[in-house]
């Protein structure tokens, strides 16, 4: 068989639409892949842990961060900074694991010219209406930032034509499924192993 390379997998969607549940779940099930942890100057939410879901900053921490190359991308997000360590993305690819980065639209975009070889994905909930309810739902935000997330939703959603894939996420399980099912796709592409592929059976020629 020939070596695959580690895939880097870009995830976003409007706020609410449920990807940091999904990237969880797809991460518990699967050893191969990681999750990219950002770092951010927003305050933990209750039950957010230093390191597990972001490394949080204070602005000239982050600001430092900036300033000496540590990001591969980064961007503004409703008044607080959101960034993607370098080190750990490179260190990942490099030992051929795959990685999901659960970004928003500015950073995925970054990426994009970065990396042209990374699967962008665009998580889209069922409908506006219940995408309401999830952000009202969560409980976590204040009432005036309920509002700027949901009414900035829809201009989001049509940056969908900038992505690969689309998902609804009606329920985990079937996003999930979908995810893995890209993944799987991605890692038959030919463009992405001709190579490897005419130099496995070139050497095999020369056996026979
Ligand atoms: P939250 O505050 O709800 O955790 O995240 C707000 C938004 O920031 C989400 O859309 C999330 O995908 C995005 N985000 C999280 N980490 C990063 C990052 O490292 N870079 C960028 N560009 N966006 C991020």
């Amino acid at each position: 068989m020939i070596e695959k390379k580690g895939l880097l997998i870009v995830i976003s969607g409007p706020s609410g639409a449920g990807k940091g549940t999904v990237c969880t779940e797809i991460v518990s099930k699967k050893s191969n892949i990681k999750l990219s942890i950002s770092a951010t100057t927003r305050s933990p939410r209750e039950g957010e842990v230093e390191g597990v879901n972001y490394f949080f900053k204070t602005k000239s921490e982050f600001e430092e961060m900036v300033n000496k190359g540590e990001f591969l991308e980064h961007a503004k997000i409703y008044d607080n900074y959101y960034g993607t360590p370098l080190k750990a993305i490179s260190d990942e690819l490099e030992k051929g694991r795959d990685i999901i980065l659960e970004i928003e639209m500015q950073g995925a975009m970054q990426i994009k010219k970065a990396y042209p070889d990374a699967v962008f994905i665009f998580m889209l909930p069922p409908s506006l209406e219940e995408l309401k309810n999830r952000i009202t739902g969560r409980g976590t935000e204040t009432e005036e930032q309920i509002k700027k997330r949901f009414s900035s939703a829809f201009n989001e959603i049509k940056l969908v034509s900038d992505y690969d894939y689309f998902i609804f996420n009606n329920t985990v399980e079937q996003s999930v499924e979908d995810i893995h099912n890209i993944i799987n796709a991605e890692k038959c592409k030919v463009s992405r192993y001709k190579e490897e592929v005419i130099k496995k059976f070139e050497l095999e020629e020369k056996e026979c």
